[in-house]
């Protein structure tokens, strides 16, 4: 997803084993990036390219004029059962393959507008509905979506419009005797309906005033830092040989408190699952649900009612607003590249996209900057001994003419020393040229330069855009700097995530949810890149829309580092694995303290990972072979074989899933019943497996509705989570959730209310106030303490 397609991968892999060693060695001596890019561009092809467009063809991102006939009727389909979320995912692709000013598009507008009315979303049909309307939606169909106007209207307590709305529909029918007598009947008994119903919330919402705003207000950066204006008065920028640049605590800081808020300088939406290149017609339009049907291509908000570019079929926005502003930033560029975008993957779309974005600080300035500075061999490689580096300029300044020479101490920051989200910052990220192997630059390069090409052949033939143009001598040094943004992505890209709730059981009013973690972009955030890794941090990171927030997630003492973990977190990953991540993605050995102690320990494994004796329940120690630890028992077993009851037991968990998922509840019951007693003869009560067990029955039973066995099945599970990442680590806060909503279903109110606390002190830290599991705690807890005692 991140690096391009296999195909393409391969195919350069192989080209470079085939260069003459002269050739290859002098792109794997090159020191600056400027040399590595003329060298490997010159070897592209059009052969070459031709390959790459086939690839790219693979990927539908036209708009295709037979697609919309075909995902209304599919969207019809999920409609007839009742499925509004499936049907509204298909009438959106529907309106992304349609034309502009079309029947197809107003018939699928019109459609989504009533599965959006069957899920409440009113304000989000009227939408639709003016937008079909837009779009000339038949003369002759417009009764029914009136009538639909008129009852969101009605319900969202918008009663003058709705008045007026069933006037102008009178008016209309009066003027137009044209309709079937049965069809105006049917209108008449409805507005008769509509029009009591105007009247009756016109008498409510006199004695109702409306309530509740949002009872809590974000807290923000407590105050502003002056040298990073993303991240909050308690942390300081600092530099070293060692450890690079990292942010200290420069007071006490504690557990839940706002460090970094800062929004990213550029992302890009993870497509998710990649469109199948597509063999023959049957498999030619997709309609799976994959994150660009529901995140805003932009702003990554989730909707369901997305609004397309007119140009292409792949870019999908919340919002016209939002449309037009990823146009004049940077679509206008990319649209005609979907597919090659798609097939060079996320790392070069980024890259294009800082480029892009760079245009906007200054595009002259920053093209001088980029050519006088990527010659320069230290701003390739600034691991170098001395940590001064000497700038042009600041590149957001006004004022320089002729390129003073500014020492600042830190790079990345301004001539007074600031350190912001821009440009500048961005592109004083380190590439590690010298750490990535000759292949893998010598594709980043070949990738950059084929875009580069289709670049300049969509600006020739389309000059008349209103962006600045891109001019050709100029495209190699854009190439250049797009080359050392992938280079950089490897150690600075951040993925950007959003929690999924899927729901476990229950009905509406009585859901159960499971959280989960899921990926949705990938950004540059210049400001959250200077957070070093550890094993154990004492930080967590949080996303709304495209923002990324830094919470301290324990009490950080003044003076002490402040560490962000890159994904290779002690609960999750054994020191060998974690060790062997960071060296090959991030180039460094880790000496957090939770490795260094680690390293000197014994071969207990951790608690989760733990096996007991089956004679006498103590656990086991040793290597290959393990022994009891209690003296008096001498059982001894092979680790291999103990190793193959796991996994024995782990298919049959993912069995019982799969069981659960087809609402076979009792089979998947007795079938994880059966493995708890197994795992209770070799595994530790704490052992992840033994968690995710208790997990499956706390879901199958709250699927029968028996709240109480749910819960106590939770709570085991719950003990294994908390030895395993804490007792305020985010998964801890995620089960007490489900547990909170378990006892609140149950109506066991001491116990809702006590987790309830639980689980808010640990969320808190993590997520800060707004987060919607906090907000859903709230209301659970006023529910509880407003219902009358039993
Ligand atoms: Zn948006
Ligand atoms: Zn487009
Ligand atoms: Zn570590
Ligand atoms: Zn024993």
């Amino acid at each position: 997803m991140d690096l391009p397609v296999d195909e393409w991968k391969s195919y350069i892999f192989q080209k470079w084993s085939l260069l003459p060693k002269s050739i290859q060695d002098t792109i794997s001596t090159a020191d600056n990036l400027k040399d590595i890019f003329l060298h490997s561009s010159s070897l592209l092809q059009p052969e070459d390219e031709t390959f790459l467009k086939s690839l790219a063809s693979g990927y539908l991102v036209g708009k295709d004029p037979n697609a919309p006939p075909f995902y209304r009727e599919e969207g019809n389909k999920k409609f007839q059962k009742k499925d509004y979320v499936g049907a509204t995912v298909l009438y959106s692709k529907g309106i992304s393959h349609a034309r502009p000013h079309t029947a197809d598009i107003s018939l699928c507008y019109a459609n989504r507008s009533a599965a959006l009315f069957y899920m409440d979303e009113y304000e989000m049909c009227l939408k639709d509905i003016t937008r079909a309307q837009m779009h000339g939606y038949p003369e002759s169909l417009q009764p029914k979506v009136t009538l639909r106007k008129v009852e969101c209207l009605v319900t969202l307590g918008r009663l003058q419009e709705a008045g007026q709305t069933i006037r102008d529909l009178e008016s209309n029918f009066a003027a137009k005797p044209t309709v079937a007598a049965a069809q105006f009947q049917i209108l008449q008994r409805n507005l008769c309906r509509l029009k009591m119903k105007v009247q009756e919330r016109e008498r409510l919402t006199a004695t109702f005033p409306t309530t509740l705003t949002k009872i809590f207000e974000d807290m923000d950066l407590r105050e502003v830092n002056e040298q990073i204006p993303c991240a909050s008065s308690s942390v300081s920028l600092c530099m070293d040989s060692l450890r690079g640049r990292y942010l200290i605590a420069t007071e006490d800081i504690l557990p839940g408190e706002l460090l970094v808020k800062e929004d990213a300088f550029v992302s890009v939406l993870n497509p998710g699952e990649r469109p199948p290149l597509h063999q023959g017609l049957a498999s030619k339009w997709d309609t799976r649900i994959t994150n660009g049907d529901l995140y805003c291509h932009r702003c990554l908000t989730h909707t369901l009612a997305m609004v397309p570019c007119d140009g292409c079929s792949y870019a999908k926005y919340c919002s016209h607003e939002c449309m037009q502003q990823a146009w004049g930033l940077y679509h206008n560029r990319e649209c005609p590249l979907g597919g090659l975008l798609l097939t060079l993957g996320i790392f070069c779309h980024v890259s294009l996209r800082a480029t892009l974005l760079a245009r906007f600080e200054g595009a002259s300035k920053v093209i001088r900057k980029l050519s006088g500075e990527i010659s320069n061999k230290d701003m390739c490689s600034p691991d170098s001994e001395t940590p001064v580096h000497t700038l042009r300029s600041d590149l957001g300044g006004e004022s320089e003419e002729n390129g003073n020479i500014v020492q600042t101490p830190v790079p990345g920051c301004d001539v007074n020393g600031k350190y912001e989200n821009n440009y500048n910052a961005v592109f004083h990220l380190l590439p590690h040229t010298e750490h990535h192997s000759p292949e893998y630059k010598f594709l980043c390069a070949l990738s950059v330069s084929a875009l580069c090409r289709q670049l300049e052949a969509a600006n020739s033939s389309k000059p008349d855009t209103a962006a600045p143009p891109i001019l050709c001598s100029e495209l190699s040094t854009w190439g250049v700097a797009m080359l050392k943004h992938m280079l950089q992505l490897q150690c600075n890209a951040q993925a950007i995530t959003t929690i999924q709730q899927t729901a476990l059981s229950g009905s509406e009013e009585n859901s159960v949810t499971n959280s989960r973690q899921v990926r949705l972009a990938t950004g540059i955030f210049p400001v959250v890149s200077l957070l070093n890794h550890s094993c154990s941090p004492n930080t967590s990171m949080s996303f709304v829309s495209t923002v990324a927030t830094v919470r301290a997630s324990e009490k950080i003492a003044k003076g002490q580092e402040i560490l962000h973990c890159y994904g290779p977190h002690h609960s999750r990953m054994a020191i060998a694995d974690r060790q062997q991540k960071l060296r090959a993605q991030y180039f460094f050995d880790c000496s957090c303290p939770v490795c260094q102690k680690e390293k000197h320990r014994a071969t207990i494994g951790p608690r989760w990972e733990a096996f007991c004796c089956g004679r006498c329940g103590a656990l086991l120690q040793g290597g290959d072979v393990l022994s009891c630890g209690s003296t008096s028992c001498m059982e001894s077993v092979s680790r291999d074989h103990l190793i193959s009851r796991v996994q024995d037991l782990q298919r049959q968990v993912g069995g019982a899933r799969k069981l659960l998922g087809n609402s076979q509840l009792e089979q998947a019951i007795q079938l994880l019943l059966g493995c708890r007693h197994d795992a209770e003869s070799f595994l530790s009560p704490e052992h992840s497996v033994v968690g995710e067990m208790e997990d499956a029955l706390a879901q199958a039973y709250a699927a029968l509705g028996d709240w109480q066995k749910s819960a106590a099945h939770l709570q085991k599970s719950l003990q294994v989570v908390e030895a395993q990442h804490g007792p305020s680590s985010i998964e801890m806060g995620h089960e007490l959730f489900k547990l909170a909503q378990l006892f609140f279903n149950g109506f066991a109110i001491p116990e809702a209310l006590n987790t309830i606390e639980r689980a808010e002190k640990v969320l808190l830290v993590h997520y800060g106030p707004c987060s919607d599991e906090i907000q859903e705690l709230q209301k659970m807890k006023s529910c509880l303490l407003d219902s009358p005692p039993i």
